[in-house]
């Protein structure tokens, strides 16, 4: 049973225009960041968002968590329509529904201590204060490998990777079912991202939780997700388990970003595919299929016609016109 189920969410966000452009008549100027993407997490699975940076994934796990306002679409939460709370319930939930940002810099307040920093949520949900707060606060921090005596810190006293440890301790004190990492380890050295993606699978693992995993690191998905679905300009263009869509990705996207990582999937020798231009501005996505201005295997039809979402296999589909033609991106050259 789907524990998150995502139901045609869009974020728009819409620019105001000046007086000389409203008389003159110019278009309202809309940024399509997610633009009606539907998907389901199943209770104790991982699913990881992919995609380029830019192309709407940390804005997707806003918009689930109403932290970004969604302009349109539903997000059922354990059998509850979370876009349609108000707002002391929706604040109710949050304690069920959590984030671990992407920065651990960034994100800690330098002038609060850990105990302040992790042990915030406690009070904001009214879970607990005083000495109890900061027993549950030393427990957490040692359950993310850092230690009580540090509750009274501040964050430059850790490193990148004890940040983090601060972060995800802050996401878990209010004992949540459902987190959204947005990208967790891409800020830190590679030689901490290992350790960090440990310790979240080990607490997923001894907390039953679930995660909506964001990366633009294919590998990482590779290596952690059980289904993947792969973002581009706001939008789903394929998803599955991920080992379906692993050694059978079907959208050339999705082939282009797999081109990039010789040591995932069955086949050794892929060509890596060079994807021409830059990811278009959300600001004027192409007309027709978004990825028409880039895509190898484009034809006419894709520059007008929007292709919808099909199934290829037990729940793995994918968005794109050729799909019937069995055409890879990824075909050994010889
Ligand atoms: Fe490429 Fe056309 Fe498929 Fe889009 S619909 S991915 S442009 S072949
Ligand atoms: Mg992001």
């Amino acid at each position: 049973m789907s524990l998150l189920r995502v139901e045609n969410l869009s974020k728009h966000y819409v620019f105001n225009r000046s007086l000389g452009q409203r008389l003159t008549g110019a278009p309202q100027r809309v940024v399509r960041a997610v633009n009606g993407v539907s998907l389901s997490v199943k209770k104790g699975e991982i699913l990881g968002l992919i995609g380029e940076s830019g192309c709407g994934k940390s804005t997707l796990g806003r918009a689930i968590l109403r932290l970004h306002e969604p302009s349109s679409g539903r997000v059922v939460f354990d059998g509850t329509d979370v876009t349609a709370l108000p707002a002391a319930e929706l604040k109710a939930m949050r304690r069920r529904m959590q984030i671990i940002f992407q920065d651990p810099y960034a994100s800690l307040n330098p002038r609060r201590t850990v105990a302040d920093i992790v042990g915030l949520p406690l009070a904001l949900h009214g879970i607990a204060s005083g000495a109890e707060a900061r027993r549950i606060t030393a427990e957490v921090l040692e359950r993310v490998g850092l230690r009580a005596s540090q509750l009274d810190r501040y964050p430059h006293q850790f490193s990148g990777g004890q940040r983090q440890r601060i972060g995800i301790a802050r996401a878990l004190v209010s004992n949540p079912d459902f987190v959204v990492c947005d990208e967790p380890v891409s800020a830190l050295d590679v030689s901490i991202q290992a350790q960090i993606i440990a310790l979240l699978l080990e607490l997923k693992r001894d907390l039953g939780l679930t995660y909506l995993f964001i990366s633009h690191d294919i590998s990482v998905i590779g290596y952690l997700a059980d289904r993947v679905a792969v973002m581009y300009l706001g939008e789903i263009v394929e998803s599955g388990p991920v080992i379906s869509v692993l050694e059978n990705p079907r959208h050339p996207y999705t082939q282009s970003l797999l081109s990039a990582v010789p040591d995932v999937g069955p086949r050794r020798s892929r060509p890596r595919v060079r994807l021409q231009g830059d990811l278009p501005s959300p600001l004027n996505p192409p007309a027709g299929c978004k990825f028409h201005t880039r895509c190898p295997l484009a034809v006419a039809a894709c520059k007008t016609l929007v292709p919808e979402k099909r199934a290829i296999g037990p729940d793995h589909s994918a968005a794109c016109h050729r799909l019937e033609e069995g055409l890879s991106l990824l075909e050994d050259v010889r």
